[in-house]
């Protein structure tokens, strides 16, 4: 078994992924392959060559959790008291043994933790690591069972059945749902996202508009890249206050 964590990067002064000021550690590897993903250096489990305007190199590292963490305290200054850590991806909660031993190490200087998941995991990897993380950012996409294991890849009652444990916590602060008229935001999935938002009438929803991003990095690794059509902000508002009428605590957001 791997003991290191794979990553692809650490981003500091993030303002959005989570509260206050934040580092953003992004895993590599993730348990769906969602044709919009503007990130596909982080859907594959293993190191990968990529080659950019003649420029060699390799997306992902392992780093031992002391490294991590060595690295990350370095900008404690920055947090303010209210930001903190934020784990994302790909998909952090498929290394959740390695992010166990990281997250200990943080929790033991009091450092407030945040990890940014689509939740396609195991239940049992959400478990290793639910006690250690104070903050959990959700994704909500494809809401149909088999459009989303045909699209993504996912299995949408695992999928469910960790937000309810997730909401039973008490740590499910922030429901975010990229939309494109392609896949999230049809008709019928927008009818389903409001049905399964109602059910969770505390956490806030964020929604936004998928753009073209990441085609330097598509053409770096040789992969096409899938381009949509893209949503008027417009019909974003109209949605919002279509969610809001049903008591959902939602707003659009630019990413
Ligand atoms: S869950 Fe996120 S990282 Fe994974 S494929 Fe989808 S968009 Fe990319």
């Amino acid at each position: 078994m791997q003991d290191k964590l794979l990553i692809t990067n650490i981003q500091r002064m993030c303002f959005h992924d989570g509260p206050g000021i934040r580092t953003t550690v992004f895993a590599k590897g993730c348990s769906l392959h969602c044709p919009w993903c503007s990130n596909p250096e982080n859907i594959n489990f293993k190191p990968e060559i990529y080659e950019n305007g003649g420029k060699i190199g390799t997306y992902g590292e392992a780093y031992s959790a002391d490294r991590l963490v060595d690295i990350l305290m370095k900008d404690k200054n920055f947090w303010n008291g209210e930001g903190g850590v934020t784990f994302s991806g790909g998909e952090v909660l498929m290394q959740a043994v390695m992010l166990l031993d990281v997250l200990e190490r943080l929790k033991e200087k009091r450092v407030h933790i945040a990890v940014e998941t689509a939740l396609f995991v195991p239940m049992e990897n959400l478990k290793t690591v639910l006690d250690h993380v104070d903050y959990f950012i959700v994704d909500v996409k494809i809401l149909n069972g088999e459009d989303c294991r045909k699209i993504l890849g996912g299995d949408l009652e695992l999928y469910k059945r960790n937000v309810q444990i997730l909401y039973g916590s008490g740590k499910l602060k922030l429901f975010r749902i990229p939309c494109c008229p392609e896949y999230t935001f049809t008709e019928e999935n927008r009818k389903r996202l409001v049905e399964f938002l109602k059910e969770y009438p505390s956490v806030p929803v964020q929604i936004f508009a998928i753009h073209n991003l990441g085609e330097k990095k598509y053409r770096s690794l040789d992969r096409p890249m899938w381009t949509s059509m893209g949503v008027e902000k417009d019909e974003l508002e109209l949605y919002c206050e279509e969610l809001r009428g049903n008591g959902i605590n939602a707003e659009v957001i630019d990413i």
